[in-house]
């Protein structure tokens, strides 16, 4: 099959004019200008987007799909107050809840052109929906607990959820990694036993590091709402919890947290320039929320910095709980004017580059980069097409511009994973949108009583 449209972003390349994609099995076999696809590839049917971007889908480099039902439900909140309401709004919900507001969440991500996710869920509910919908990514186990005398069962517990998951997951887009949740719901000793057993087993690490204020007081004066209202409200307030003195990344460093060697870490917002030349030591990967850090005013990661030390960087959305929506261009957009406004300074960061770090920046934190992030022949086809013929995006100049400016989720019409369509035209070929945003309705009543 060729794509075609005005434009085609390979992303590791320059923009290509009236261009095309080959797209054999679940592969791409060719990227370049129109005419010539046309007529070195003769007998293949040809799909036209006209006035429109082709592009490698979207990577999500952090959600919480099951969180989707949350949305707006408790907005305007600093960071611990958001987690206690959050935590104590989710004992309400069944599995078949959870399961719907993670479809909500695949079905939007979808529509928005994400065709890739790292997903940190304790329910299970983000993979049943993933599998479904026919996403690509890492789900993450989540493993919690602060009570060190409780590790072995923890441990051995996870294993057996991630050993079915990764037998649930086998011939599909989909891995199982492990997440130690964040230094406010992992002891010292779980989170070097979770290390450990991920060097073993060979697999990838993700956890929330160095977010919120609150989080950094936590652990270097064994203050703040975190250490005491969370705790309780977790059942932990018996354990004993001192100051650390040190800030979150090197107390985590100090029991292994990043010995595995594939970790990626999501906010990275607390970080001194100490703390960053101790992640980039281990080469850890980060992943940036904008909005979400910005929304519960946990302060805003220094890009500079990491770019300037070459990490490896994707975007991530969190969950709906805080960010709202799954919309990468908002996230781009946000993202960028946020780090202008941050250093009063334009030079260096780009419509360009957060288009990058959305696509193959994403790809490269989670080291899926061999198989996807940018359009390249041999590459898995993870594509969607963005239609820029609106009023408000004419005339188009530069197709990075376009897209971080003035596009919204909304304008995605085409999402395609590994060579087969999950949405076109408004329509969603593997999930029932209908049923879901009317299953999703009583979920809210619940939520909201
Ligand atoms: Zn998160």
């Amino acid at each position: 099959m060729i794509l075609k449209a005005k434009w085609v972003l390979p992303v590791n390349k320059k923009p290509i004019e009236d261009g095309a994609i080959v797209v054999s099995g679940d592969r791409i076999e060719a990227v370049g200008k129109r005419k010539k696809l046309e007529k070195n590839y003769p007998d293949e049917k040809i799909k036209d987007f006209g006035q429109a971007v082709l592009m490698p889908g979207f990577i999500d480099a952090h959600t919480h799909f099951e969180y989707s039902a949350f949305r707006g439900l408790c907005d305007d909140l600093p960071f611990t107050r958001w987690k206690l309401q959050v935590t104590e709004k989710s004992e309400c919900l069944t599995a078949e809840d959870w399961f719907f507001s993670a479809e909500l969440g695949a079905l939007e991500a979808i529509g928005s052109g994400i065709t890739c996710i790292a997903d940190i869920t304790d329910t299970g509910a983000s993979l049943q929906a993933s599998k479904e919908a026919g996403l690509r990514g890492i789900i993450f186990n989540e493993v919690m607990g602060m009570d060190n005398s409780k590790v072995n069962q923890i441990i051995s517990d996870a294993k057996k959820r991630v050993s079915s998951w990764q037998a649930e997951t086998k011939g599909t887009n989909l891995e199982i990694g492990i997440s130690p949740y964040s230094v406010y719901t992992v002891s010292p000793s779980l989170f070097k036993a979770v290390s450990h057993w991920a060097k073993e087993d060979g697999l990838t690490v993700c956890f929330h590091l160095a977010g919120s204020s609150d989080e950094y007081e936590f652990v270097k004066y064994g203050a703040s709402p975190l250490a005491t209202s969370f705790l309780k409200q977790m059942g932990w307030n018996d354990l004993l919890w001192q100051p650390m003195g040190v800030s979150p990344v090197k107390y985590v460093e100090q029991w292994d947290a990043f010995e595995s060697g594939k970790v990626i870490v999501v906010h990275c917002i607390q970080v001194s320039d100490a703390d960053i030349d101790i992640l980039k030591k281990y080469d850890v990967s980060i992943v940036h929320c904008p909005k979400c850090s910005a929304k519960l005013g946990m302060g805003i990661a220094p890009l500079d910095k990491l770019f300037h030390q070459n990490f490896k960087v994707g975007i991530g959305m969190d969950s709906p709980a805080s960010n709202n929506t799954i919309d990468m261009f908002d996230e781009m957009r946000m993202g960028l004017l946020l780090q202008r406004g941050l250093n009063k300074k334009v030079e260096g960061l780009s419509a360009e580059k957060f288009v990058k770090m959305a696509t193959l920046g994403g790809a490269q934190a989670l080291r899926i980069d061999s198989q996807v992030g940018s359009l390249e022949k041999g590459k898995k086809a993870d594509l969607i097409a963005v239609d820029i013929s609106h009023a408000h995006q004419s005339p188009v100049r530069d197709p990075y511009s376009t897209l971080v400016y003035t596009a919204n989720q909304e304008d995605v019409v085409f999402t395609m994973v590994g060579g087969k369509v999950l949405y076109e035209g408004g329509e969603h070929l593997t999930l029932d949108k209908e049923k879901i945003l009317a299953m999703i309705e009583p979920v809210r009543m619940k939520l909201k009583g």
